[in-house]
């Protein structure tokens, strides 16, 4: 079955394309097209700009309702995502992949959890004004008003789940948006529309345009957008941050990762391996913080590549579809090619392969790799200095604690970890001074209570937690004289 949509939604309408240009969806499974949305241009951008400004800059409209009044709203849009919950999953892993297994435990309840958080947060005051004193004299009022227009481009790895850690706290604050989904997962971009449509916001709080690079650059550069919010790749996060910079707009960047799995000497691996794997190969190793860098120490080094090895080699590898399924196809026929890359990059740099490296033989369609194992990996090679993104790790031999600490701060970037240990407060200890912006002690679970986002070339600024509502805030300072 196809599903084929020929509207964007802006300004609380479904409106007709402004060209006959379309986006097809091919299944990463069967690789056939399994749905259809018109393709963004940069009159349909515009469309959605002007929808999104005239929300915003409405006087008595939505960025100065009280924040209960949104408040309420957004636990329309969770409702009306309720409702779509059983649907949702089956949208995002028909397209990109991730078992379902995964999507159904994430996908469908994540992003309503996500925005509640934000909801419940401002109709607990987090907007209220501060009143200090001041230290030369006199008072301080301290408000904290909406950025404005956000520009929200978001990518197709896990996309209900980034999209929502963004429009959150955009909405709580009382900005309005423009989201741009990327070309690979629009059919589940176009159900949160008809969920937002549902929810009755006022008419251009939240619009939807499809599109690949053209449209996201365009909307980047937009004179009438305030804000850009962007998880993506390294490489469009530098380009988006120059432009950005040039025009002075603020800009959030969620960028790439090469995090390390820290195993110390004292570590239950065995006993752990389900916490191991969401923290290494979730979603088909097509998560920007896994520790794809596995850190074993010398002592037991053999052992664990073994025990590493077999774990890889029994994951259930099968249409994204199937329950059952444990590491589903890479999203793109370009992905895998772009894999499958890397690991003939890594035989050729004099990585041991341990298990996997092929195609599944029993899969003739689909965009599958073999869920795969390096050892003895040098971590100066390109396999142990690169995103792969796909299921693949490379296990590095370290000497003692500082080697590991060393080892996994030799990256260009920080965003995740993990130590492994059966001593937690030694595990807090090493995670101290391996310098990523997130880490995990015996697992790794993103909650939106917990501010997320990376150091170094992992990308600017923190998503979540109370400190996620900075990027969608400009502060107003009023003296008040004695
Ligand atoms: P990508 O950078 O190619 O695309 C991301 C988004 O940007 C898409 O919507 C795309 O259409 C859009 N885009 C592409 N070129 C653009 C341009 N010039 N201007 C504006 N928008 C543009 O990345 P991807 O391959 O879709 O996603 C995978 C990458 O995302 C990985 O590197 C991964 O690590 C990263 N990622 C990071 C996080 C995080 O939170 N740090 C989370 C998930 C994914």
């Amino acid at each position: 079955m196809s599903i084929t949509y020929d509207a964007f939604y802006i300004g609380g309408k479904w409106v007709p394309p402004s060209s006959s240009a379309t986006i097809d969806v091919v299944s990463p499974n069967t690789e056939q097209v399994i749905g259809s949305v018109p393709e963004a241009q940069e009159a349909d951008v515009d469309a959605a700009v002007a929808a999104a400004r005239s929300a915003f800059d409405d006087p008595s409209g939505w960025a100065h309702w009280p924040a209960e009044r949104r408040a309420d709203a957004i636990e329309r849009l969770c409702a009306a995502l309720d409702a779509r919950a059983g649907e949702m999953p089956t949208r995002v892993s028909s397209q990109n992949g991730m078992p379902l297994a995964i999507s159904s435990r994430i996908e469908n309840s994540m992003p309503q959890m996500m925005m509640r958080y934000y909801a419940d947060l401002v109709r607990n005051g987090h907007l209220d004004d501060e009143i200090r004193d001041g230290v030369a004299g006199g008072k301080i009022a301290v408000s904290r008003k909406p950025v404005g227009v956000v520009g929200a481009i978001v990518p197709w790895n896990v996309p209900q789940t980034i999209g929502s850690q963004k429009y959150g706290p955009a909405l709580a604050m009382g900005c309005t948006l423009v989201i741009k989904p990327s070309p690979e997962t629009v059919l589940d971009a176009q159900l949160f529309a008809e969920a937002a449509d549902e929810a009755e916001l006022p008419p251009g709080v939240i619009n939807v345009v499809q599109g690949g690079p053209a449209t996201g650059a365009y909307l980047v550069t937009h004179p009438r957008v305030d804000k850009i919010v962007f998880t993506g790749s390294e490489k469009v996060g530098r380009w988006v941050a120059e432009a950005t910079g040039r025009l002075l707009r603020p800009v959030t960047l969620e960028l790439g990762g090469k995090a390390a799995a820290i195993i110390l000497d004292d570590a239950d691996i065995t006993a752990n391996l389900e916490n191991f794997f969401l923290a290494t190969m979730l979603n088909n190793g097509q998560s920007c913080y896994l520790g794809t860098r596995v850190l074993a120490p010398e002592s037991r080094y053999a052992e664990i590549v073994d025990t590493i090895t077999s774990f890889v080699a029994s994951l259930q590898v099968g249409s994204s579809l199937d329950l059952s399924t444990q590491i589903g196809p890479l999203a793109t026929a370009r992905h895998r090619d772009r894999v499958e890359g890397y690991i003939a990059k890594g035989l050729a740099e004099g990585g041991r392969l341990t298990t996997g490296g092929n195609r599944p033989r029993h899969l003739e369609q689909g965009w599958f790799v073999e869920p795969t194992v390096f050892a003895d990996v040098f971590n100066g090679s390109t396999i142990g200095q690169e995103e792969i993104f796909g299921p693949v790790l490379s296990i590095i031999r370290y000497r003692d604690d500082s080697d590991a600490v060393r080892i996994a701060n030799d990256s260009r970037y920080g965003l995740g970890g993990t130590v492994w240990t059966s001593d937690p407060q030694r595990g807090v200890d090493v995670a101290a001074r391996v310098d990523t912006g997130v880490i995990g002690i015996n697992g790794f679970l993103p909650d939106p209570a917990a501010p997320f986002g990376g150091t170094k070339a992992s990308g600017l600024g923190r998503e979540l937690g109370p400190e996620g509502m900075e990027a969608y805030q400009v502060l107003k300072t009023t003296y008040l004289a004695r």
